[in-house]
């Protein structure tokens, strides 16, 4: 496995895959790996003949004050995973090999960022779409894989590789649960024991909404009504969103009709966590 700590590294690699007539697949990561970044390799491997990761934890999208200086790093043992999956090349660079100091063109997406984390969250996206426009431009993928555990990133890079051409296939693969429904995320680290089973409280909430639209529920206010009151008896720090979107634009609907997305953003103590559920109304006969 090859580790590339620059631009011209990671370009090589990628043009030696490329005479080699392989395609490339690539899963963008903050590093601080776990089995649901190892399920997107799995997914990049299964499209692909070489599978580029990337560890770069990107500080354009976190804001002064988020925890860009706290967010948890180990590239050892992140190598010894890449390794153990059978990762091709991983870039890694340093941030100022990403944004040397005279940096001044950024990627806004306009759209599908006005709402969920992008209305918490002021610049977030604009530094997730940057750094994966670069991203591309330096790993030129034939197939990039996000996770659906970050939907509302998923659906914006969607948009960027439509509406920039990247000529890339873009995939988005299921979110890996721990045992008791809680998201796995690097920032899981940061939950004390307590914290960590309230916080499968999120996932019980996306269970309820899925159940009662299931069973033919269509008032989003009701629905999110009774997601809140699951996630506020597991006794939050603070309750960001909990929302239903549109799956297309990640507009709040009022009535649950086409296909939908049930969001939510909970705080305990420091540690911010969100996952969410796509709803499929039943057909009606
Ligand atoms: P991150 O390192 O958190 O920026 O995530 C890198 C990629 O892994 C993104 O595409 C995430 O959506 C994806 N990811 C993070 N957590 C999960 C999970 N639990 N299941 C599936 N994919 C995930």
């Amino acid at each position: 496995m090859k580790i590339c700590r620059t631009i011209r590294e990671m370009r090589a690699c990628v043009e030696g895959y490329r005479r080699a007539g392989m395609r490339v697949g690539f899963v963008p990561t903050m590093g601080y790996l776990h089995e649901g970044h190892l399920s997107l390799v799995r997914a990049a491997r299964a499209r692909s003949d070489r599978v580029v990761v990337s560890v770069f934890v990107n500080p354009t999208q976190f804001a002064p004050g988020e925890d860009y200086a706290a967010y948890p790093r180990d590239f050892q043992r992140d190598e010894g995973l890449c390794a153990a999956e059978g990762v091709d090349a991983v870039f890694y660079p340093e941030a100022a090999e990403m944004y040397p100091s005279d940096c001044c063109v950024y990627v806004d997406e306009t759209r599908l960022t006005r709402g969920l984390c992008g209305a918490v969250r002021p610049g977030h996206f604009r530094g997730v779409v940057t750094v994966v426009a670069k991203l591309f431009n330096i790993v030129t993928p034939d197939v990039a894989v996000f996770g659906q555990k970050d939907i509302q990133q998923a659906r914006v890079i969607e948009k960027l590789v439509e509406d920039l051409n990247f000529p890339l296939e873009m995939v988005i693969a299921p979110t890996q649960r721990e045992p008791s429904g809680l998201a796995m995320s690097s920032r899981n680290v940061y939950l004390a024991a307590g914290e960590r089973e309230r916080a499968a409280s999120l996932y019980q909430a996306l269970q309820r909404a899925e159940e009662d639209v299931r069973n033919g529920a269509t008032d989003a206010a009701a629905v999110i009504a009774s997601m809140r009151m699951i996630v506020e008896s597991s006794r939050p720090t603070a309750v960001d969103y909990i929302e239903i979107v549109d799956y297309a634009t990640l507009a709040g609907v009022s009535a649950i009709q086409g296909k939908c997305v049930a969001a939510l953003a909970v705080r305990y103590g420091r540690t911010r966590l969100i996952d969410n559920a796509i709803l499929v109304p039943p057909v009606k006969d």
